[in-house]
């Protein structure tokens, strides 16, 4: 049975202690996090108006990039009781109008549901010069990082935890005047403060006579929300996700 331990927590990380479990299924938690929990993104974008520098193209990828707070309710348009033609359960749609000379930035996007909101406000869509103009309507929907990273709803990672143990050659008052967050132990060193250890760490500990061995069975688990929604929500609809999986593998 897998122990959950919360190391650390801010609005958008978690840091987490993963015990009794397998390399095999922390990873499949990180790719359900990552590219199977859905986010809101723009996905389809029509120009009525369109003299800025950028081609359409070019403005069009820019928005599908800007990340967008993503409420409780939406539908995946493929699960969606329209059947994918996009409904207000399914999509959301949006307007940008803008005239130079100016500078255009996500927070000058009219989001239709007040619920929606673009995360990072100041992300610059465009400069406009004088007498530059763009109109535009867009529609967002959800999806998956399966199928575009634009739908990512963040980045996952996690390492074995570390058992430090010294060999003949240890240096230990090199590591400790170096790796603040050590101390002497046993065989060893023990790690006092797990949430603040770094790939980084291990090295000046192995480059100074001391073997680092990753655990397979626990794990710092790490998990960093781009903040369409929390990194807790993502976490706990991956765990979903894994669920649904393995009751439809049991059918
Ligand atoms: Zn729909």
């Amino acid at each position: 049975m897998v122990t959950i331990k919360m190391l650390e927590q801010s609005e958008n990380e978690i840091k987490l202690v993963l015990d009794k479990t397998t390399p095999e299924f922390v990873n499949e938690i990180r790719r359900a996090s990552m590219f199977e929990v859905p986010t809101l993104a723009i996905d389809d974008v029509y120009f009525t108006q369109n003299s800025s520098a950028l081609y359409d193209e070019m403005l069009a990828h820019r928005l599908g990039l800007v990340v967008l707070k993503t409420p409780k309710g939406y539908n995946l348009p493929s699960e969606c009781t329209c059947s994918g033609k996009l409904c207000a359960k399914c999509s959301v749609k949006m307007t940008l109008r803008a005239k130079g000379p100016v500078t255009v930035y996500a927070k000058d996007m009219k989001i239709k549901d007040p619920d929606v909101k673009v995360v990072h406000p100041e992300t610059v869509i465009v400069k406009l010069l004088e007498n530059q103009e763009v109109e535009l309507e867009a529609v967002a929907i959800l999806g998956k990082g399966l199928e575009h990273a634009k739908w990512n709803a963040g980045h996952v990672y996690y390492l074995g935890m570390p058992e430090i143990e010294a060999t003949k050659d240890a240096d230990a008052k090199t590591v400790l005047e170096n790796v603040p967050i050590v101390e002497k132990s046993g065989k060893g060193l023990e790690i006092k403060n797990i949430a603040k250890w770094t790939e980084a760490y291990g090295e000046i500990c192995q480059k100074n006579g001391f073997v680092v061995k990753n655990s397979d069975s626990q794990f710092i688990f790490t998990l960093e929300s781009w903040g369409s929604k929390s990194p807790q929500e993502i976490m706990s609809e991956a765990v979903e996700v894994i669920e649904q999986k393995a009751k439809n593998a049991k059918l």
